[in-house]
């Protein structure tokens, strides 16, 4: 007999394992454009220079410690996050909002799921777009919710039509998830006179938006407009909401697992209830969350200096992805790829939704050295000048 009899074996994550097969790679030209990851343009991960100051800032301080932050993370952090995000808005004036730090995006996620449980038991399911980033559906999941999937892409872009027709026949009083801006994986946002009519069906079946939100700034190199859906769900429909906000890729800090969730409530006091059921959820989970990248967020959002290099940070990096959208649209042209490329340069954010079939990507893989997810998604950011062209002669060849 053995405890772990049951257990049945799960595959690993399948863009891990891209990544694996990447480091196995022994060719020099290998790319890897699987995982969502900033890289330079030398194809080197990238500590932002706002980063780098506030921890040169924290290492010139007097020694800090190692002793455990509150449960509901470091007050600093919290504040400030939530006032990059809320500031002006109506819920901040009316301490409506509660928040808590959480381990990144995927823990706010969390939280949001488990705090939801207690305050909702009836929301028994979570609607999530297909496709979209594959641990939405692990996790809600794994929180004993019913998840279903609403078609969102078709043909290159957003499927309007579908996913408004999908909401009309929700289960009312479900939680649904919503992606704040590029979409992961498709690059396909609604536009905003989309999401007026997408909101005002989620408004009709008192649907829970659930707004993640991993790629402010990101993604237009502006922190307020890619924020303008949250801002639209909270100020101008004065809805309920959930915001799950990641540090991971807008300020770089991936592995140190710095986010927020805020939880945006009808009254006051249901703010401070939600606050003490996300501090138990929290407890019982992580018990506190990780000291050192709350330290170096709050340091640039304390700072208007560090402030300002954040922004400029974060139009550099949109910037580069998106002038690399360009060159390699550019060089399909100029290599007349059969395809139609133009998705490339209409997507936006961190990731290009190919379409290629599982084949065409065995064979970039195996014949170009051109890694990427079996669901046809390449990180764009993983390009630079000096392997787009390369990668532009792979695509072009894969499709002929
Ligand atoms: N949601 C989406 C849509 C994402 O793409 C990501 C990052 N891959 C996350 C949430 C959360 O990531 P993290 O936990 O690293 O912040």
């Amino acid at each position: 007999f053995s405890f772990f009899e049951d257990g049945v074996y799960i595959p690993p994550d399948s863009i891990f394992e891209v990544a694996k097969n990447y480091w196995a790679d022994a060719d020099a030209q290998k790319i890897n454009l699987g995982q969502g990851a900033y890289r330079d343009e030398f194809g080197q991960p990238w500590v932002l220079p706002c980063v780098r100051m506030a921890k040169q800032m924290l290492k010139e301080k007097e020694e800090q410690g190692h002793e455990y932050l509150p449960i509901t993370g470091l007050t600093a952090f919290r504040e400030k996050a939530v006032e990059l995000v809320f500031s002006g808005s109506k819920a901040l004036a009316e301490q409506r909002i509660a928040s808590c730090q959480s381990l990144s995006g995927t823990g706010a996620l969390h939280l949001t799921g488990f705090a939801l449980r207690r305050s909702n038991p009836s929301a028994k399911t979570v609607y999530i777009t297909d496709p979209t980033w594959p641990n939405h559906k692990l996790l809600f999941t794994s929180l004993g919710y019913e998840v279903k999937e609403v078609p969102y892409y078709r043909d290159g872009g957003f499927d309007y039509a579908s996913y408004v027709a999908a909401l009309r026949e929700a289960e009312p009083m479900s939680v649904l998830v919503l992606h704040a801006c590029a979409h992961n994986p498709t690059g396909c946002d609604p536009s905003k006179e989309e999401w007026k009519e997408i909101m005002s069906v989620i408004r009709e079946k008192r649907l829970f938006p659930v707004i993640d939100s991993a790629y402010l700034g990101f993604n237009s190199g502006s922190v307020e407009d890619d924020a303008w859906l949250i801002r639209y769900i909270v100020d101008e429909l004065d809805l309920e909401a959930a915001v799950c906000l990641s540090f991971a890729k807008n300020m770089g800090l991936y592995g140190e697992r710095v986010g927020l969730v805020a939880l945006v409530t009808k009254t006051p006091e249901l703010a401070i209830t939600m606050n003490s059921i996300i501090a138990n959820v929290q407890r019982a989970t992580i018990s506190t969350p990780p000291l050192y990248g709350a330290r170096i967020a709050a340091t640039v959002l304390q700072s208007p200096e560090l402030q300002a290099q954040w922004r400029s940070d974060l139009k550099l990096m949109s910037g580069r992805i998106r002038a690399m959208r360009e060159k390699l649209y550019d060089e399909l042209v100029r290599l007349r790829s059969p395809r139609d490329w133009s998705f490339i340069v209409k997507q936006s954010g961190m990731f290009g939704y190919t379409g290629l079939n599982a084949r065409q990507i065995t064979y970039l893989r195996d014949e170009h050295h051109i890694h990427m997810a079996v669901t046809g998604r390449i990180s764009i950011a993983a390009l630079n000048d000096r392997n787009v062209a390369h990668v532009a002669v792979a695509l072009d060849q894969a499709v002929r």
